[in-house]
């Protein structure tokens, strides 16, 4: 049998990184098996769900590169075929009008309490043989009431947790259709789920007490002949003072991971890997954990999410990975940066330089902008630091032999530079930092030879001349001021 995963995330906000973690949990399940996983978004909650909340998922699943198969599943566009699935309930005696207000269910609830029960509906409407109903009220709209069994248990196989099982008489008669007649997420998860043959659902252990209710509702539905899906639910992720992720904690915005310069890649991997583990390997590539991954060894525990790993496991994957699989990131931050049109080939020769340096994609297109714009300025504290009386007449000695270079390749350039420096009996410091400022305006970029390389040879010689004379000048301050 096919295996068809889903991810039903409610379009309330942004995407959660938990709730990430969940789609790629159920993503990679389906993968691995050659299986379908299909995106439904339940957008029935009309005030809390937003256009903007629904774009935000697909930005940010898309992104991550955890593809569905079409066509996404608008639950909102469903309601035809819920209120259908509520009357074949109905019709079965599987389901009951209900015309208990909210003042009688919560009165129900206390006379519960002080008996020592579970506070619940006490089933005043629910049909049995024999039993007359009290007569309707008129002017009041009922709800539906699923009739939940009353004897036996509910038993599951969760996937990550083991086995789940609960008496039928823990469960109250959930309602499944509103007095409006719309129809409530218990009911139309079930629905859902197996019109779409669903085999696995994973989804966050917030919803497991749910599971119980919405397996009788299925069973109501289907009978015992057709199988139900398979459940497993993903333990949360906590912040480091163990309370549920927020935004107090931090980012938790998929799309926040990227503008902070985080590879798509990296942060799955950091998912994967925070609830799950594969020996003591830490860096996978998405391919490996579409080999390795298994749902059934996925910790039952909730887990602590660590910023300081993600950056790390982030970093290894800017390391490790070729230019070209860096280029699409360093585009899209180099965009946010106002650099736009960039060649694919200028991009992977940016990144192949920058890639061993920077920790976040960010960093990589905040110090490649010294090839997009001009020096306007020089950075103050770097120039106090190692612009010096001679800097000027330095840097006019290597101008000359580097305009005298045939070539403009990275060796060439570096060889040239430490020339000069033992010509003049100087540190390599003491060229390669003013060169520096000169070319970038600031005392920190790739190394020096990478830095001319990049910037190639016309620019790199009218940014040396301009500094030529800023230079001269600041020094003569320098020694006026002295
Ligand atoms: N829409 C639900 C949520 O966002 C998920 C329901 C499910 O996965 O069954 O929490």
């Amino acid at each position: 049998m096919t295996t068809v995963t889903r991810f039903a995330p409610s379009p309330t906000g942004m995407l959660h990184v938990g709730g990430a973690r969940t789609a790629l949990y159920s993503w990679l399940h389906a993968r691995q098996r050659g299986g379908r996983f299909v995106l439904r978004i339940e957008d029935t909650d009309r005030l809390r769900s937003t256009p903007e909340a629904i774009n935000a998922i697909h930005e940010a699943m898309q992104w991550l590169g955890l593809d569905y198969t079409p066509p996404v599943v608008y639950q909102s566009q469903r309601e035809t075929r819920h209120r259908e699935a509520i009357d074949q309930l109905i019709t079965q005696g599987d389901a009951y009008y209900c015309y208990a207000s909210t003042a009688d269910v919560e009165a129900m609830r206390e006379r519960a309490r002080a008996r020592g029960d579970k506070p619940r509906y006490d089933g005043t409407w629910r049909p049995r043989p024999g039993k007359t109903l009290p007569t309707p009220p008129s002017g009041v709209s009922p709800v539906v009431r699923f009739a939940n069994p009353t004897t036996g248990s509910v038993r599951f196989e969760d996937i990550i947790r083991g086995t789940v099982a609960i008496d039928n008489s823990e469960l109250d008669d959930l309602v499944i259709a509103r007095a409006d007649g719309t129809p409530t997420y218990n009911l139309c998860v079930v629905v859902d789920d197996l019109d779409a043959g669903i085999t696995d659902v994973v989804r966050g252990d917030d919803h497991v007490n749910n599971t119980p209710r919405q397996i009788n509702i299925g069973r109501a539905l289907v009978g015992s002949e057709i199988d139900l899906p398979h459940y497993a639910h993903v333990p949360m992720i906590l912040g480091a003072d163990g309370r549920r992720l927020s935004k107090r904690h931090g980012a938790v915005d998929v799309m926040q991971f990227r503008r902070d310069g985080i590879l798509p890649g990296a942060l799955l991997n950091y998912l994967a890997r925070l609830g799950w583990s594969y020996g003591d390997q830490e860096i996978f590539s998405l391919n490996e954990m579409v080999d390795k991954f298994a749902l059934n060894e996925v910790h039952s525990k909730a887990a602590v999410f660590d910023p300081d790993k993600l950056a790390w496991v982030n970093q290894e994957h800017i390391k490790a990975a070729e230019p070209a699989e860096l280029i699409d990131e360093l585009a899209w931050h180099l965009a946010e940066l106002g650099v736009h049109d960039v060649s694919d080939a200028r991009l992977e020769e940016i990144a192949a330089v920058q890639q061993q340096r920077c920790k976040t994609v960010r960093g990589m297109a905040t110090d490649s902008l010294y090839l997009f714009y001009a020096v306007d300025e020089y950075d103050s504290k770097g120039v106090k630091k190692h612009v010096k009386p001679g800097s000027a007449s330095v840097l006019r000695d290597l101008r000359d032999r580097l305009a005298a270079l045939q070539s403009w390749r990275a060796d060439d350039l570096g060889a040239t530079v430490k020339t000069l420096a033992d010509d003049h009996e100087i540190g390599l410091g003491k060229v390669a930092q003013p060169l520096r400022i000169a070319l970038t305006g600031r005392p920190v970029s790739p190394p020096i030879d990478d830095t001319l390389a990049l910037l190639g040879r016309e620019t790199s010689l009218v940014r040396l001349d301009k500094a030529i004379t800023d230079f001269g000048e600041i020094a003569d301050n320098t020694e006026t001021s002295v």
